[in-house]
C-alpha cells in the first residue's frame, strides 16, 4: 500500500473534501486509512448501568485510500507516489518534485 501511518494525505471527495489530515492508522487488508479527526462517524455507546444515559462519541471512520492524495513533505502538494529501487530496498518518491518521502 502507498499510504502509510504518520503520512499527511488531502482527502478528494466526501464531506470532508478538500481538508488534509494525518494518517492514524493504515488497513492494507482493505485498502483503506483512518485519519486523526478526520471523516468522524457519530457512534452511539450503551450505558454501563441501567437508568445512566449512553454517550455519543465521534470516531474516525475507514475512508478508502481511493479517496485521498498524498501531500509530499518535500513539495507539500498533493502528488502521485512512485516507487524507486534503491541500495536499501523500494522507497517511495513524489512524482512531481521527485524526492524521497
Ligand atoms: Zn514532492
Amino acid at each position: 500500500m502507498k499510504i502509510k501511518k504518520g503520512d499527511t494525505v488531502l482527502i478528494i471527495t466526501g464531506k470532508d473534501k478538500g481538508k488534509t489530515g494525518k494518517v492514524a492508522r493504515a488497513l492494507p487488508k482493505e485498502a483503506k486509512i483512518l485519519i486523526e479527526g478526520l471523516n468522524l462517524k457519530k457512534k452511539h455507546i450503551r450505558p454501563k448501568q441501567e437508568g445512566k444515559k449512553g454517550q455519543t462519541v465521534e470516531i474516525p471512520a475507514p475512508l478508502s485510500i481511493s479517496n485521498v492524495k498524498i501531500i509530499c513533505s518535500k513539495c507539500g502538494k498533493a502528488v502521485r507516489i512512485g516507487y524507486k529501487v534503491g541500495s536499501s530496498g523500494k522507497f517511495r518518491v513524489c512524482k512531481k518534485c521527485l524526492q524521497e518521502i
